[in-house]
């Protein structure tokens, strides 16, 4: 892979801690961003990359942390919109805060980032996004918010294909289903269900009769941004251990 720059975003831990880490494998330098620079560190030391702290749905601070990567690491031509929050609840229950919350990072974080980041892309002639989306897409109790912003992350990236793809970028997103992280282990507890009961009922559920680690996640991302995949554009792949049911 020639010298390229990504920024992956919510990748202090979890899915985006992983994804950050394959991609350094893969060659290239690495900012990782999250809420807090402090938090994002020890994922950044770890693979050589730089930290940056910034709330994706603050269009201030997302533009001073492009521009601080492009000063420090170069122009990013890579950009995997991966951070992400759950504000569940049945609809009856869901509160204003809680669906403008969720709107905010998935979707307006995902627009600010990228078109943040896609002058670089064009002024080289390439780039790669990938954003995550979610079997919730495809609807699921409680998540009212998150599936729509996950349905709408998927409607995004089809658009950045269609207008991008002159200008040698691509946009795909992943979607994945039932992944171990500190996410899932929020709605573990907050449903009341011990953890190890939770992953047993919820590998059973999945063909593959597994829990997804975050590494299967970066895998996935990691294809979408290989050179080789640039005839692959306005896809969603979902990665759940089978098709979703
Ligand atoms: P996680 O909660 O472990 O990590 C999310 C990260 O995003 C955290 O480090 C958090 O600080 C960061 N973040 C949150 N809001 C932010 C903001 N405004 N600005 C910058 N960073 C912010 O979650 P995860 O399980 O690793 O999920 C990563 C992505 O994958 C999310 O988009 C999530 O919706 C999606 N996803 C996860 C699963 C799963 O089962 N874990 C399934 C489908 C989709």
């Amino acid at each position: 892979m020639p010298d390229r720059v990504a920024i992956v975003t919510g990748a202090a831990r979890g899915i985006g801690a992983a994804t950050a880490q394959r991609l350094a494998q893969d060659g290239l330098r690495v900012a990782v961003l999250d809420l807090e620079e402090s938090a994002a560190e020890s994922t950044a030391d770890a693979i050589g990359g730089l930290a940056i702290g910034a709330d994706v749905s603050d269009a201030a601070a997302v533009d001073a942390a492009v521009a601080r990567v492009t000063k420090e690491l170069g122009a990013p031509t890579v950009l995997v919109n991966n951070a992400g929050i759950t504000r569940d609840n049945l609809l009856f229950k869901m509160s204003e805060v809680d669906w403008d919350a969720v709107m905010g990072v998935h979707l307006k974080g995902a627009f600010l980032m990228t078109r943040a980041v896609q002058k670089h892309m064009v002024d080289a002639g390439w780039g790669r996004i990938v954003n995550l989306s979610s079997t919730s897409a495809l609807g699921n109790r409680g998540q009212a918010n998150y599936s729509t912003a996950k349905a709408g992350v998927q409607g995004f990236t089809k658009t950045l294909a269609l207008e991008l793809g002159r200008f040698g970028i691509t946009a795909n997103c992943v979607a994945p289903g039932f992944i171990v992280s500190d996410m899932t282990k929020a709605t573990a507890e907050r449903i009341g269900v011990e953890w190890d009961q939770y992953v047993r009922d919820r590998a059973a559920a999945i063909p593959v009769q597994r829990a997804g680690q975050v590494e299967d996640i970066a895998n996935a991302v990691s294809f979408f941004v290989d050179e080789r995949a640039g005839f692959v554009s306005g896809q969603v792949i979902y990665v759940a251990g089978g098709p979703k049911v």
